[in-house]
């Protein structure tokens, strides 16, 4: 069984459903605004593949947080990087243009930068990092 699958025709939108454990079913973890599909004229098959390219990012996320940064350290920044390739597949595949600034760079796992500062910097290009992050804190650029 997949712990995630898509359904493209759900009531609140085109939704990525994850299965719980603990409630024994699956429940909807995202949905994608019917109202900016509209608007960026996306065919289904579009917004199947934006629904797949939110499955891969959270198995990704996933994946890291099962890691530890004292022993898995080369594994965890190759999946960072991936994470970052995903970002910028999913502003493709949503006709976005190519934007570092609105990445959730720093919602990954063991990321030590500050969530609420960044959130509230997101789309600028302002960012603080904190320099003992294992992904951010030395490096500069996209
Ligand atoms: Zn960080």
């Amino acid at each position: 069984m997949n712990k995630y699958k898509i359904e493209i025709a759900h009531e609140n939108g085109p939704s990525v459903l994850a299965y719980s454990d603990s409630l024994q079913k699956y429940v909807r973890v995202l949905a994608v605004n019917p109202g900016i599909i509209k608007k960026q004229g996306l065919d289904s098959n579009r917004v199947e593949k934006i629904l797949q390219l939110h499955i891969d990012r959270m198995e990704l996320v996933d994946g890291m947080r099962e890691l530890d940064p004292t022993k898995d350290l080369q594994a965890l920044l190759d999946l960072e990087l991936k994470h970052r390739e995903n970002q910028y597949a999913l502003q493709a595949a949503w006709g976005f243009s190519r934007d570092r600034s609105m990445h959730d760079w720093f919602e990954v796992p063991h990321c030590s930068c500050p969530k609420m500062d960044n959130r509230e910097r997101k789309g600028t290009p302002y960012q603080i990092r904190s320099l003992d992050c294992i992904y951010h804190g030395s490096q500069i650029g996209d």
